[in-house]
């Protein structure tokens, strides 16, 4: 058994064990203080750090050579949380602790060698310095990845506006032709596997053309925004509205009865209908429209020949309604054309 040999009280073994009780009684208080206190976290592990790595000093120190590296624990907190400035106090301070307790301990108590100071607060000076390297390097890592992540996400904003910009007609903000018939084409194909319901409407404007002559095109175009934006906000979710051309629009509903279809098609007309132009001239702007309802084996060509017919049937009688293809609705505004 060797004699211990402690700074505490001398030739007293037993401080062995009470240092190491009392190293678990601070990381336990250390433990408890971060699973029940919202605060001071940091903390509450530096102040366990000095206390273990002393109290660790304490006991090894009479058997171990180098025991003094228990006291480099507190500048390895600083690394975990990659704090410079929590590295530089915490280095100070274990830098002048240490001349403490070896100038009031140590050298009167153990009359220990004053080179073995000196390599100790060399060794923290190094470890300082070495750990601000790590942190400095860290530091700049984590800055590359933020640029690199911040251009990524740049790179994908841009790449969602120019998939939109390509999908998406300028002056009205509705899907423009091209996105219209890819649409359209997958959701043929699932009308034909699925027995998905579908309509499609044409819409068309009503004497457009007297408009532009009459106030000019940025009016007219200042019309189909506004007639195109009361489409996009009164279609449903599972809707779909797009620029067909000039002053004409396509929906396609899904999800809907031909009867609730047509309704949907008639509420539109109306509201359009009930727009104020007060640039121009402040007469009703009304569209007539045709709408199809889709049936197994039509094909997009029946379907779009369908609604063309429609639509053309409500121009011919009096425009500003809505005319069904294939059958006749049950309602008196509907008119069978095909
Ligand atoms: P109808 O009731 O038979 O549809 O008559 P309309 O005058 O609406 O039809 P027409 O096909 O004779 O004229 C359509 C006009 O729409 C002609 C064209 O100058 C105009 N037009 C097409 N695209 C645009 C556009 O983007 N902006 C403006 N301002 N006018 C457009
Ligand atoms: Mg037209
Ligand atoms: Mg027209």
């Amino acid at each position: 058994m060797p004699e211990v040999k402690t700074v505490l009280l001398p030739s007293k073994g037993h401080l062995f064990i009470a240092c190491n009780i009392m190293i678990v009684i601070v990381m336990m208080l250390a433990e408890m203080w971060l699973r029940t206190a919202a605060q001071y976290h940091k903390q509450a592990v530096v102040i366990c750090g000095f206390a273990v790595s002393y109290l660790m000093y304490f006991v090894l120190e009479p058997f171990v050579d180098g025991a003094q590296m228990a006291l480099m624990l507190p500048i390895m907190i600083a690394l975990i949380y990659f704090d410079r400035r929590l590295l530089l106090i915490l280095g100070l301070f274990s830098f002048l602790f240490y001349a403490g307790v070896y100038f009031g301990l140590e050298r009167p108590l153990l009359d220990k060698p004053l080179l073995e100071f000196l390599m100790v607060e060399c060794v923290f000076i190094v470890f300082v310095v070495s750990a601000l390297a790590v942190i400095t390097r860290a530091h700049e890592i984590r800055d590359h990845l933020e640029q690199v992540t911040k251009s990524e996400q740049g790179l994908m904003v841009e790449r969602a506006i120019s998939d939109k910009l390509l999908k998406i007609d300028a002056l009205t903000g509705l899907y423009n032709h091209k996105t219209f018939h890819e649409y359209l084409d997958s959701l043929l194909e699932q009308c034909e596997s699925n027995g998905l319901s579908l309509q499609l409407a044409l819409f068309d404007i009503d004497n457009f053309k007297h408009v532009n002559d009459t106030y000019g095109h940025w009016v007219g175009d200042l019309v189909l925004k506004e007639v195109a934006a009361k489409v996009g906000s009164m279609i449903g979710l599972n809707d779909f509205g797009a620029r067909y051309g000039g002053e004409e629009f396509a929906v396609i509903f899904t999800d809907k009865s031909y009867e609730e279809a047509y309704a949907a098609a008639e509420k539109l007309r109306i509201v359009i209908e009930q727009m104020k132009h007060p640039y121009a001239g402040s007469r009703p702007i009304t569209v007539s429209i045709g709408l199809c309802n889709y049936r197994s084996g039509y094909g997009k060509e029946l379907l779009f020949r369908n609604t063309d017919e429609a639509l053309y049937e409500a121009k011919r009688t009096g425009k500003n309604k809505v005319v069904t293809a294939g059958h006749n609705l049950n309602n008196g505004t509907a008119v069978s054309s095909a």
